[in-house]
C-alpha cells in the first residue's frame, strides 16, 4: 500500500530530462519543512492505494519516463518496492528526493535526482551526506535550490568538498521561485566557470507556480 497525493502525466519541468513527457507518482508526506517548499499540499491527506493499482495507473499513461516524487517519496517503505517494479517493467525511473532519507536501498536501475538543502531552506542540518558519495556520474543528478546568495556560496563549497563535478551527471542550480533575482544568479553562475546547469522550473512557466497535477 502507498499513500499517494496524485498520479498524472505532464512535461518534466526540471533536471536534464526537462521537456520530456513524464508520468509523475507523487507520494504523500515529508519529514522536512523547507521554508520555500512548493508542495506543502503533500504533507497531509493522500489516498491509500495498493501498489498494483498504482502500477496500473502508471501503465495507462503509456509514458516510458516515470518520476517518483513527493513530498519525500523515500519516506514510505513501499516506495522502494514501487521503484523496483517500475524498473522491472522497463520504465525509465527518476527519483526526486529531498536528501534526508538514505538512497542506499533504491533499485540501482533508477536515476536519482538528489537535493542538497542549502541554509535558507532551514533544513541544511538534516542533509544525509552519505547520499552524495553514492551518486553515479552516468545517471544521477544533484540539485541546489537557491533562495539567496548565501545559498549559492554554500553550493560552491559543497560542490568542491564532495567533488560533485566528477561524481554527478549534472549539478542543477535551481532558483527558488520568486526568491532571488534571476539575472543576478545567472551572472554568478556564468562567472563561476563551474560545470553546473542553471535550471528554471519549466512547468511553472507553462501552468503557473500554484497549479499542480498537470
Ligand atoms: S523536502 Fe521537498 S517536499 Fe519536503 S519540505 Fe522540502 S521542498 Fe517540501
Amino acid at each position: 500500500m502507498l499513500r499517494v497525493t496524485e498520479i498524472f502525466r505532464s512535461i518534466q519541468g526540471e533536471s536534464t530530462h526537462a521537456g520530456r513527457p513524464c508520468t509523475f507518482v507523487r507520494l504523500t508526506g515529508c519529514p522536512m519543512r523547507c521554508v520555500w517548499c512548493d508542495s506543502e499540499y503533500t504533507f497531509t491527506g493522500g489516498e491509500h492505494i495498493p501498489l498494483e493499482d498504482v502500477m496500473n495507473q502508471v501503465r495507462q499513461f503509456r509514458c516510458n519516463l516515470v518520476e517518483v516524487t513527493g513530498g519525500e517519496p523515500l519516506a514510505q517503505k513501499s516506495a522502494f518496492e514501487l521503484i523496483r517494479r517500475l524498473c522491472d517493467e522497463d520504465f525509465e525511473v527518476l527519483i526526486e528526493t529531498g536528501g534526508y532519507v538514505s538512497t542506499a536501498e533504491v533499485d540501482p536501475r533508477a536515476k536519482i535526482i538528489l537535493d542538497v538543502k542549502c541554509p535558507a531552506s532551514g533544513e541544511e542540518p538534516r542533509n544525509e551526506w552519505s547520499n552524495l558519495r553514492r551518486l553515479r556520474s552516468d545517471k544521477d543528478e544533484v540539485k541546489f535550490v537557491i533562495a539567496e546568495l548565501e545559498d549559492w556560496n554554500y553550493a560552491k563549497t559543497i560542490i568542491s568538498e564532495y567533488q560533485l563535478e566528477q561524481r554527478a551527471k549534472a549539478i542543477l542550480i535551481s532558483p527558488a521561485w520568486g526568491q532571488i533575482d534571476l539575472k543576478d544568479l545567472a551572472e554568478h553562475v556564468s562567472a563561476s566557470g563551474l560545470n553546473v546547469r542553471l535550471q528554471l522550473q519549466l512547468h511553472k512557466y507553462i501552468w503557473g507556480p500554484d497549479v499542480h497535477g498537470v
